[in-house]
């Protein structure tokens, strides 16, 4: 359906409306609180003179000023992007600039950092809910007085809705140029996905989820569910999937300030969480966490992970904990929305360890050779994943070289390796960016690394390539072992014994750690650096 974000809203208020559409701690938004709140903030934006044309910064942490604020910005026609509040001032004054917004909408300790910041920037408004530093407008004053009514503001379909940062793991964060119609796509195309529904519309034309089938083959149903947010925000997975996707499925979304296992897990068994989604690093998190044996988490019916390569053991494990939930993984992008290929969640699907699964409707999978020419390989062959759909982002923000480089004829290249089998499910290998190149030879360390998460004593690897001269590059893992007994000769020669000579890994450090992205993704450039390796 060609509408703008602000049809879902008003969707989701006659459907769900007195639903908790958000709990944090002892507070919580219903549905019709939520789109009331979002009128408010977007009629005081427009009262400001901010609407189309304009960029709002949400510089938060998860908190229930987000969705206020980003449903708010979108109602009042004006372009949302994220910042992620742990940006230290440079990188953030940076972001905010090449965006161009003239607002940003901050709390906590984040606010200190964006007053470092702001004067590198265009913002002019700062609206905070605890204000306190020079030129910060108090959120409560901003909206008081304001109608509860959608403004009268017409937003096309077309109008840029989000204005996203790709996650900066393989080089400089880019921004992506979202419209307004592909959101409501993706939405769409995701809890469809999930509940076994179609796209329908209310008797006020506004796009809503019907169910066809029976109900029990979908692990998501709509109007019951409670989902545990495990993504920020400010990531596509978390804007898409955990405050767009609920308009339709009327779930509620239980957030914590932090990162804390036990936390969660307790929050889980007490509020029968029936869903969790994030990325593979953030789950290993939750299983390395002793509460998990104890914990009635009996309610949870689907687990989707994304962002990442989820490896076999960690589905192994999830599935042992949660006997009732079907693991189903995503892949997806900044550049597509949020998703384009997921593994079958209905109940009866057949889901394949190790591929992501199939298409999303209306979107086709082509894997091409990577250096750009010639048709699709066959079925087995792998080559860079192509990606077409009406979710495809609309370019890169002030980057035309680097737009033309990867939409080519309606097609989005992706920089993922990718195989396709004979019946169409995807397998994502490695990251272009990621592979070596040894005497000629391709290496995927994701296969290295698939290797030895499957070994006792390892807890996390990751497996990135030193220089070696003219022969290319040798893969060393870096590994954080469950305890002293396990030795670096031992992993090596268990791994080593499962790979052709080429690929064989030449050296193991044991680490406290491995570095992580805030949304969970493994920075292989910072392992590089260790290694004085700097490629990019
Ligand atoms: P940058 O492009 O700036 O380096 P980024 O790649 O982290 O940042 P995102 O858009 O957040 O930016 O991530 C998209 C990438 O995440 C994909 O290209 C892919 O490499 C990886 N990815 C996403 N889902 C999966 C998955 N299920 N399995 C494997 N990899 C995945």
């Amino acid at each position: 359906p060609e509408v703008p974000v602000g049809a879902l809203l008003a969707g989701a208020a006659t459907r769900f409306g007195d639903r908790t559409a958000f709990a944090h701690g002892p507070d919580a938004l219903s549905y019709t609180t939520l789109v009331e709140s979002a009128c408010r903030f977007a009629h005081a934006l427009a009262a400001r003179g901010v609407g189309r044309g304009d960029t709002v910064a949400l510089h938060l942490p998860n908190c229930l000023t987000y969705p206020v604020a980003y449903f708010g910005t979108l109602l009042a026609g004006a372009t949302f992007t994220p910042a992620n509040p742990l940006l230290p001032a440079p990188a953030l004054a940076a972001q905010l600039a090449d965006a161009g917004a003239r607002v940003t909408v901050t709390a906590g300790r984040a606010a200190a950092t964006l007053a470092e910041a702001r004067s590198a920037t265009a913002v002019e408004l700062t609206i905070t809910p605890d204000p306190g530093g020079p030129g910060e407008l108090d959120l409560a004053a901003f909206t008081a007085d304001q109608p509860a009514t959608p403004p009268p503001v017409a937003v096309d379909p077309a109008d840029l809705a989000h204005l996203a940062y790709t996650g900066g793991t393989t080089g400089r964060s880019k921004g992506v140029r979202i419209p307004h119609r592909n959101v409501v796509v993706n939405a769409l195309q995701c809890a469809c996905w999930t509940t076994g529904c179609v796209p329908d519309t209310d008797a006020a034309g506004n796009p809503v989820l019907r169910q066809t089938g029976p109900a029990e083959e979908w692990p998501e149903q709509v109007g019951t569910g409670v989902a545990l947010n495990l993504t920020p925000w400010f990531h596509a997975m978390g804007t898409v999937g955990s405050l767009v996707i609920p308009l339709l499925t009327g779930t509620t979304i239980v957030l914590h300030d932090r990162f804390d296992p036990p936390a969660y897990l307790a929050d889980a068994e007490r509020l029968r969480v029936t869903r969790m989604g994030g990325a593979p690093t953030l789950f290993a998190a939750l299983l390395a966490c002793p509460d998990i044996a104890t914990r009635d988490l009996s309610a949870v019916r689907l687990v989707t992970s994304g962002a990442a390569p989820l490896p076999a053991s960690t589905i192994r494990a999830l599935q042992r904990h949660l006997p009732n939930a079907v693991v189903a993984e995503g892949y997806g992008l900044t550049e597509v929305t949020m998703g384009a290929v997921f593994s079958p969640a209905w109940r009866s699907g057949t889901r394949r360890p190790g591929s992501v699964g199939v298409p999303l409707f209306d979107t086709e999978v082509a894997v091409r050779p990577p250096d750009g020419t010639g048709g699709p390989l066959p079925p087995g062959t792998p080559g860079e994943v192509w990606l077409r759909g009406p979710q495809v982002m609309a370019g890169y923000h002030r980057r035309p070289d680097e737009t033309a480089a990867v939409l080519v004829d309606g097609w989005l290249r992706t920089g993922d390796i990718g195989v396709l089998d004979a019946d169409g499910y995807l397998s994502i290998v490695d990251r272009t960016k990621d592979m070596l190149i040894y005497k000629g030879y391709n290496v995927y360390p994701r296969q290295l690394e698939e290797l030895l998460l499957a070994q006792a004593g390892v807890a996390a690897a990751a497996v990135v390539g030193r220089p070696a001269g003219d022969v290319g590059e040798l893969p060393v893992a870096f590994v954080v072992r469950t305890h002293d007994g396990v030795t670096a000769d031992e992993l090596l020669a268990a791994v080593n014994a499962q790979v052709l000579p080429y690929q064989r890994l030449r050296e193991l450090r044991f680490v406290e750690s491995i570095p992580v992205s805030a949304a969970g993704k493994v920075l292989k450039r910072e392992l590089r650096e260790r290694l004085g390796a700097t490629r990019l």
